[in-house]
């Protein structure tokens, strides 16, 4: 294709993501996703000493940070931190299964949540159960839960650093696509973690119709509310 019909393309593209960012921002439950007004910062509870996945969980917020920077976005995660808590993983399952099936948030987090401050929480838990990402927006918190990596296929190489990183992309408003080289791929593809399986740890790439919702979301005049 002449690279001024490319343009045009790529232009007709972008014009279309931005006219309709609502009808693509949506999270993997299928309720659509607003932006974040504030840096939200992020804490992590149920983090083991020596827990593997509590720099994965640095290196995700760097990696999404990194983009954002590449994009030309004002906007940023906040500073990691720990705090005391563990949600038990009967509700973590039960929440899991919440996204599975595309039911939507609960009314309010989790009560094992209340007094953990920050805005998205990360739980590192010890349970086995499908990674998800939940958004309370009018609350302004969002929790990712991360299965143990104990289990399959968090077990395998590279499997968690992309899960995380995915999980943590939906909480800034990604929704899934459907190409299994991609770190968004997830249902209804039949994409699932342990394709992230690697014998070198890297991340699974943003398609560029991610970074231009992102960019639409978080655009470079953004700033905190
Ligand atoms: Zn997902």
């Amino acid at each position: 294709m002449p690279l001024r019909a490319r343009s045009i393309l790529g232009l007709a593209l972008l014009l279309l993501l931005l006219g309709q960012p609502q009808a693509l921002a949506r999270s993997a439950a299928g309720d659509p996703v607003a932006p974040w007004a504030k840096v939200p910062a992020v804490v992590v509870v149920g983090a083991r000493t020596d827990d593997a996945r509590l720099p994965l969980v640095q290196d995700a917020v760097a990696f999404w940070n990194r983009s954002f920077a590449e994009l030309g976005s004002a906007f940023r995660l906040g500073t990691v931190s720990q705090a005391d808590a563990t949600v038990p993983v009967d509700e973590l399952r039960a929440l899991s299964g919440r996204v599975l099936s595309g039911t939507g948030p609960t009314q309010f987090p989790p009560e094992s949540l209340k007094g953990v401050p920050g805005d998205l929480i990360v739980a590192l838990s010890d349970g086995d159960f499908v990674s998800f990402a939940m958004r309370w927006r009018s609350l302004g918190k969002a929790l990712v839960a991360i299965k143990s990596d104990r289990f399959w296929p968090l077990s395998l190489p590279n499997v968690a650093r992309n899960v995380i990183a995915h999980e943590i992309g939906h909480a800034i408003g990604l929704g899934h696509n459907s190409d299994p080289a991609a770190l968004m791929c997830g249902r209804p593809a039949p994409c699932r973690p342990d394709l992230f399986q690697s014998p070198t740890e890297r991340y699974f790439p943003v398609t560029a119709e991610e970074r231009l919702l992102l960019l639409s979301f978080y655009p470079a005049d953004w700033r905190a509310q």
